[in-house]
């Protein structure tokens, strides 16, 4: 049978624009389509406007800093207007963009909403098309606990462009997007509270990360609330909110903000018309070429829930173009050694297994560990401190895992992670020369174990 196209990707975000591109360069025929913005989350709001406001709220710090090197600023004013307004005009430049890159490979573009039809068609602007190939990119979306009141939260979609910074903010979750969230409103100077509903933030990340973040923020003045769960949220007459937690307490804030995880984005995809099938989380079930269920679907990136970053799903959307039109250029996805970063104030990087999965894992390990105060705070009177870290396997001497808090912990990371993926040891990172003076000489000049 004739398809119209080889390749429908439903989804121009990261991983589907990538997939659509890379496929058309291969000679293929490809469509994609896209119902909402064109890169996707990431761009639109993900990664990208989340480092501008994260840099945006650096600033306060800078300002501070700067008097114990003999500046002498005036009072200093933010205008939240300007940083979202300036935002959306960078998005928009990157949007166009992507709308190039699409349209200089030669793939097609439909702005619209796709159904799936059958196995191979899909419905967009009420014009139908066939394919060979159909590969479903179409991301995720938050998740807010259905509480009573949850229709007075926000998520991190309507974050980014609220028409003022708020006056007071609860943010509750205790993952990436909390943490983050939590930092670039504190300090663009908003009275900030992040509410997590376990013992300490940041589950699954090594737990000297965890902890040592914990003290950083709290000597940033951000109050923390572990232990805290919303009952419910009401509007008061003033507009403010009044939030019962489950202990009983009370707190009345300006802005409640949830991140509390992502869904995938299925609504209305027309799966019921396939043999697609969700895992028991409900993402799409793939299997390790991201073939799904029906043989002629393929799905990647959040949709299928395993990693959901940014770097990954382009990776998955390169081995999908690959296996499909190019399968002697075809390598497997590698989920081993995936750095990534949460750019909290300060950052944390990190690569590889932490302390805990290594004992888990049965490694006998040695831990070396270093903390220290960053030299450009030494003229000053702040007292953060950064925490480097490895875990070492103590039998091969591999380096199974890096872990930082501190400025830069995510460009850092990225060299680290080359030398893990290459297999680096212990000897390894002794025999490397510093680059002096920085913060990143200490992971080649740690020599004492703190634990093994
Ligand atoms: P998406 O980028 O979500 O793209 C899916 C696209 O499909 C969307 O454009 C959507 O409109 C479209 N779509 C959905 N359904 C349909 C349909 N039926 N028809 C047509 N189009 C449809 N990752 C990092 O690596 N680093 C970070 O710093 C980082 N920060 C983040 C910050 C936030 C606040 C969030 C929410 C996420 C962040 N992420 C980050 C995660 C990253 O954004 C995602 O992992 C990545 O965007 C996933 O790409 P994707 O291609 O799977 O989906
Ligand atoms: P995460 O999965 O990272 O964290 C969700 C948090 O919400 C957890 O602390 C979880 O607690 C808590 N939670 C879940 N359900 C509830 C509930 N019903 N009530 C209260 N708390 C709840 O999700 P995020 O939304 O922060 O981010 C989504 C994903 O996007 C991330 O996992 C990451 O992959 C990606 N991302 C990456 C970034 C980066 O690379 N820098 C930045 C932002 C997002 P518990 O731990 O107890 O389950």
């Amino acid at each position: 049978m004739a398809y119209d196209f080889d390749l429908y990707v439903i989804g121009a975000g990261s991983g589907g624009v990538r997939s659509a591109r890379f496929a058309a360069g291969f000679g293929a025929k490809v469509a994609v389509a896209e119902s909402r913005y064109l890169g996707g989350t990431c761009v639109n709001v993900g990664c990208v406007p989340k480092k501008l406001l994260v840099y945006g709220a650096h600033f306060a710090e800078d300002f501070e800093q700067s008097a114990g090197f003999g500046w002498s600023l005036g009072e200093a004013d933010f205008d939240w207007a300007t940083l979202i307004a300036n935002k959306d005009r960078e998005i928009n430049r990157l949007n166009g963009i992507y709308r190039n890159l699409l349209l200089n490979s030669g793939v097609t573009l439909h702005e619209g909403h796709a159904r799936l039809i059958d196995p191979h068609q899909v419905e967009v602007n009420g014009q139908r098309y066939t394919a060979r190939h159909i590969l479903i990119a179409t991301g995720g979306w938050p998740q807010i606990p259905d509480i009573p009141g949850r229709e007075h939260a926000i998520s991190s979609n309507e974050a980014f462009f609220l028409k003022e910074l708020p006056k007071r903010i609860l943010v509750v979750g205790g993952g990436y997007i909390a943490v983050e969230f939590a930092g670039i409103f504190h300090g663009l100077g908003a009275d900030t509270k992040l509410l997590y509903r376990g013992e300490l933030f940041l589950r699954g990340f090594d737990g000297a990360v965890r902890k040592h973040l914990q003290e950083e923020l709290t000597k940033r003045g951000l109050d923390l609330q572990f232990n805290a769960d919303i009952e419910r949220i009401e509007k008061q007459a003033d507009g403010s909110l009044k939030v019962t937690l489950k202990d009983g307490r009370e707190l009345a804030t300006d802005c409640v903000f949830y991140a509390t995880g992502r869904r995938p984005m299925l609504d209305n995809l027309g799966l019921e018309n396939t043999g697609v099938k969700l895992d028991k989380h409900g993402f799409i079930e793939v299997d390790e070429q991201y073939q799904s269920a029906e043989p002629s679907i393929l799905a990647i990136g959040d949709v299928i829930g395993r990693v959901q970053l940014t770097p990954v799903a382009l990776a998955e959307g390169m081995a999908v173009a690959r296996r499909l039109f190019k399968p002697e250029q075809y390598r497997p996805v590698d989920y081993n050694m995936i750095p990534t970063a949460v750019f909290s104030l300060p950052n944390i990087g990190t690569v590889g297994l932490t302390e805990e999965q290594a004992r888990e894992a049965g490694h006998k390990v040695q831990i070396f560990e270093s903390r220290f105060r960053p030299m450009k705070l030494t003229l000053t009177e702040c007292q953060e401190r950064t925490l480097m870290k490895l875990v070492v396997d103590a039998e091969t001497d591999k380096v199974l895992g890096c872990h930082m808090v501190g400025p830069d912990a995510g460009e850092i990371v990225q060299g680290l992670a080359i030398a893990l993926k290459a297999g680096a040891t212990k000897r390894d990172f002794d025999e490397t020369i510093g680059v002096h003076p920085t913060a990143a000489e200490e992971f080649v000049t740690m020599r004492t174990p703190v634990a093994g």
